[in-house]
């Protein structure tokens, strides 16, 4: 028989026990007590973690109808000790937990739909549904979910016998063998479910429903609730007051100045495009019927390289090769030569200016690191 301590008393922190077992496995200890405010992995909920006397518990898990607590080094057989959970930890995952069922009492009451998938993450909690729910259905179920929050309904835990159970409409994920334990959130949840909970919805201070995106044959939820979700918004507000400072924006303009700036950049591309075309048409006017050409340009993004070297190539009889950059931060470079083959030529520049990158025959591209005298001599032993 389980002394589940956890579910007495779910806010208890700290408890004595009397240690019944300890074995040896898989490099840690199992150790059972004769009762535990341990909770053990299940329903979704991942374990408590915490110490047992020194010792630290690094899993706790549910095996055979008994509580195993993994624990670094052994305990004493017969004797009391002194057990304490990681209470942050706990809370958290109680605050979590209550706020999945809200959401998912109120998904299944609105659209039919069952909880197919529930995972607490590190970071994010995902809540699966075997139906599609929308943007405008997503913030509703989200408001309503807050209000059963500020309502601070009381949170009722009840074992009903056979036939109570039999006429209940209860959500649960599977058919459980022996005594069911219903899990009720007056008004918005009724749900079979072995986790801990809070005792009142205040506690679970806020809910939101981050996202909502295609999943299976329904839709993945990816939501938080509690200080999890207060951390995490604080977060993203930081972001937004990063953005806002640097393009000194209303905090709730923010969107509409990056639109601006973005716009801004493609005409400036734009803009420095068409000034590249003039450049380098004239470039290729002034070197007009040259034979192995080496130029030397600013640094310059691949395509305007390409594009450069491609004008010389129009106008040019032999090898055109440009290099944009600088002996500091290394030169991006474009080859070309009008039925020529490079590849022998690409393949030795490569080594020689600790370079890489190739292409067709007639054309390549890539980069090297090497400065320009180093460049030079390589095109002059050619
Ligand atoms: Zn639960």
């Amino acid at each position: 028989m389980l002394n589940q301590l956890y579910y007495q008393e779910p806010y208890l922190r700290e408890f004595d026990a009397v240690v019944l077992r300890c074995e040896e496995s898989k490099g840690l200890w199992n150790v059972v007590l004769d009762q535990t405010a341990f909770y053990p992995e299940g329903g979704g909920q991942p374990c408590d973690l915490g110490h047992l006397g020194r010792v630290k518990v690094v899993d706790v898990r549910e095996k055979n109808g008994e509580v195993l607590h993994r624990c670094e080094s052994p305990l004493p057989v017969g004797e009391p000790v002194h057990g304490v959970i990681d209470w942050e930890r706990r809370f958290d995952l109680m605050q979590q937990h209550s706020g999945e069922h809200l959401v998912s009492g109120l998904v299944h009451s609105r659209y039919g739909y069952d909880n197919v998938g529930f995972h607490m993450g590190q970071d994010m909690i995902t809540i699966d549904f075997n139906g599609l729910i929308d943007e405008e259905g997503l913030r509703e179920i989200e408001r309503q979910a807050n209000e059963a929050v500020w309502r601070d309904l009381e949170t009722h835990i009840f074992y009903p016998d056979r036939e109570t159970l039999a006429s209940l409409p209860y959500r649960s994920k599977k058919e459980l063998p022996g005594q069911v334990r219903l899990v009720r959130f007056p008004g918005v949840d009724l749900c079979a479910c072995c986790g801990t909970h809070v005792a009142r919805t205040g506690e679970i201070g806020l809910i939101r429903l981050f996202s909502c995106v295609r999943f299976r044959e329904g839709v993945r939820i990816e939501m938080l609730c509690g200080k999890r979700c207060l951390s995490y918004l604080s977060r993203i507000q930081e972001q937004n007051h990063q953005v806002s400072m640097q393009l000194s924006a209303k905090p709730l303009e923010t969107g509409e100045a990056v639109r601006r700036i973005t716009q801004e950049l493609e005409s400036a591309r734009a803009r420095i495009s068409a000034m590249e075309d003039d450049l380098f048409r004239r470039k290729a006017e002034q070197l007009a019927g040259s034979r192995d050409v080496l130029l030397f340009e600013p640094s310059m993004t691949p395509d305007s390289v390409r594009k450069l070297c491609d004008r010389l190539l129009s106008s040019c009889e032999g090898r055109c090769a440009v290099f944009a950059g600088s002996d500091e931060a290394g030169y991006k470079y474009a080859i070309g030569e009008n039925g020529g083959d490079l590849r022998a030529a690409v393949k030795a520049l490569n080594a020689a200016l600790n370079g890489r990158g190739g292409g067709k025959p007639n054309f390549v591209q890539g980069s090297c690191a090497a400065d320009r005298s180093a460049i030079e001599a390589f095109f002059a032993s050619l």
